[in-house]
């Protein structure tokens, strides 16, 4: 993927005076997953994200392809088995990013080994052959085998279930691959600053600011496809100033600790917080994350902030499930991130709200697909095509990605170690590490990343910032923030070699990067 490339046919369709079929809006999951259904139906497919893929929510879940225990304690079956169906599909599609994960609920009463023993039993009926594998109650000792650092006062057992787990940021990568092999074009730093219309007053194109180069480009197409995320809203306000809002925007946050603090290859859920909502301690590459929070907000922004109290709330419930109270000099990283809720109701608690997705089709004909989430994306992708193929008046075609295999499917990635997530492309990242003195050592001490990763980013995956490398290319951001600050001029300086540009550019994304990342520092800094 080159974004010049991607640029140039964009200019190119725009000179020509020839419209897409399908314009999409936003490069997250649900974007994404519109483009590449688009694109795999034969359509001609534009994507404009304002920033980088994946800067917005889809790289701050909680990275779980999962059913959803929590909507099973709602009694959601429906939306239960849509998600545990679109598990088994995405790890069908995508082995090398998606795997199995046991989770064990540990028990303290006396009640909730049959209790949680039959849900999960229920999860695993309700998973039938797109299961992960079967669940089932443990004995103390059999608990602490799987957990060795857990409260063991009071412990009574527990329950083991199976769910999936993922590198949202790189699956997003993957699925811009995927889309651009399809035939899409993709572009990061491209915002839609403004909807256009014909003389109908039905929407047909876009204008959208290439951020590079500030040249505004008027792209024209008969459907589009606003996938914002919590932005749908001001999108909406583009197509018709003052549209009633449809997102509740909910802010979750995750704290980062060392490995240690949950060695093994099991996870906690905890059933039962304190604002009676699941909780989780996950091991993810070599660090532990827990999270997360569920706060409403009056403010979208691309940075959003944790609060005191959120990383308060996530280290009190940590401490009653760990052997080693974890404090807050012990957080490597904290992020945020924001749910983009569907609600008409006024409604206080954001917990309670569905996270289903909706599709809206404004009186212009502007296609807004909203809320969901990252392990739905695939059907939210199809519906939002096909609403479209039915507005625009697009040839008949049928939705192909149930069995189309992502960008960098490999059925057996474990072999490439560390390197598994980047799946058939592992091979080439280790010629890269091959080519040169350093070019296979890590940059920085308590950080994967070497030198190869970085051009590859550059080079393939259409990194253009020193964010998009320590933030979503490589995952170092939030794996360890204070490393990742003392890693940013070496890796500016690599990315500059790649990419072409001079110290200037050096320094400012250094200064630009160390200033979005002391907001993942724990404790702030003053
Ligand atoms: C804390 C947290 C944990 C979660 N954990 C999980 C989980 O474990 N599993 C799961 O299945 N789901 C999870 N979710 C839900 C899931 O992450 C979201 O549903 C999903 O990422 C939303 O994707 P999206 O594409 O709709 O939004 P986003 O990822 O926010 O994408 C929207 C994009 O639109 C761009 N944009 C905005 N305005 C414009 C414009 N004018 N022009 C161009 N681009 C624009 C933004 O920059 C952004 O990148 C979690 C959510 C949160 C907040």
């Amino acid at each position: 993927m080159n974004r010049s490339d991607m640029l140039h046919r964009v200019q190119e369709q725009t000179g020509s005076g020839d419209s897409w079929d399908i314009v999409v809006i936003g490069g997250g999951a649900t974007g994404l997953g519109v483009a590449v259904d688009a694109a795999a139906r034969g359509y001609r497919v534009a994507l404009f994200e304002s920033s980088d893929f994946g800067k917005g929510t889809s790289s701050r879940s909680t990275k779980l392809i999962h059913g959803g225990v929590r909507y099973l304690q709602q009694g959601n079956v429906p939306l239960v088995m849509e998600a545990l169906r679109e598990r088994g599909i995405l790890r069908t599609n995508a082995p090398h990013l998606v795997w199995d994960l046991p989770f064990v609920v540990p028990n303290y009463q006396w009640w909730e080994a049959p209790f949680y023993g039959i849900g999960m039993r229920v999860y695993d009926v309700l998973a039938g052959r797109y299961g992960f594998g079967r669940s089932q109650n443990l004995s103390v000792a059999e608990t602490i085998d799987r957990l060795p650092t857990i409260e063991t006062g009071g412990l009574r057992g527990g329950v083991v279930y199976h769910d999936g787990q993922f590198d949202d940021a790189r699956l997003l990568v993957h699925m811009a691959m995927t889309a651009w092999e399809q035939g899409a074009v993709i572009l990061n730093y491209c915002p839609v600053v403004n909807v256009t219309k014909s003389g109908d007053g039905f929407v047909d194109g876009v204008i959208v600011r290439d951020v590079e180069s500030n040249q505004e480009i008027r792209v024209r197409s008969r459907v589009v496809i606003n996938a914002t995320g919590a932005w749908t809203d001001s999108v909406r306000d583009l197509d018709q100033k003052g549209a009633s809002p449809v997102i509740r925007p909910s802010q979750g946050v995750h704290i980062v600790l060392d490995r240690s603090f949950l060695p093994g290859s099991s996870a906690i859920m905890v059933p039962k917080t304190d604002d009676d909502r699941v909780l989780f301690a996950i091991p993810w590459h070599d660090r532990v994350l827990v999270g997360t929070t569920d706060t409403p907000v009056d403010t979208v922004v691309s940075e959003p902030r944790p609060r005191d109290e959120e990383v308060a709330f996530l280290l009190r419930h940590a401490a009653r499930y760990l052997a080693r109270d974890p404090s807050a000099d012990d957080v490597l990283s904290v992020f945020a991130g924001i749910r983009p809720l569907v609600s008409d109701v006024d409604d206080a608690d954001t917990a309670g709200v569905s996270r289903e997705h909706a599709i809206r089709i404004s009186d212009s004909g502007l296609i807004s697909i909203a809320g969901g989430k990252w392990t739905t994306y695939r059907k939210m992708a199809k519906d939002a095509v096909s609403a479209a193929q039915a507005l625009g008046d697009l040839e008949d075609a049928g939705c192909p990605t149930r069995h189309l295999r992502l960008h960098g499917y490999h059925a057996n990635a474990d072999r490439f170690g560390r390197l598994s997530v980047f799946g058939a492309d592992a091979p080439e990242i280790e010629k890269l590490m091959r080519s040169g003195p350093g070019m296979g050592e890590p940059i920085h001490p308590r950080l994967d990343l070497t030198p190869a990763e970085i051009v590859w980013g550059c080079r393939e995956e259409m990194a253009r910032t020193l964010d998009d490398m320590l933030a979503r290319r490589s995952r170092s951001l939030i794996l360890d923030a204070r490393a990742a600050i003392e890693a940013a001029p070496r890796v500016a300086a690599v990315m500059a070699d790649e990419l072409g540009f001079d110290g200037t550019w050096v320094t400012s994304q250094v200064s630009a990067f160390v200033a979005i990342a002391r907001g993942y520092v724990w404790p702030p800094e003053a």
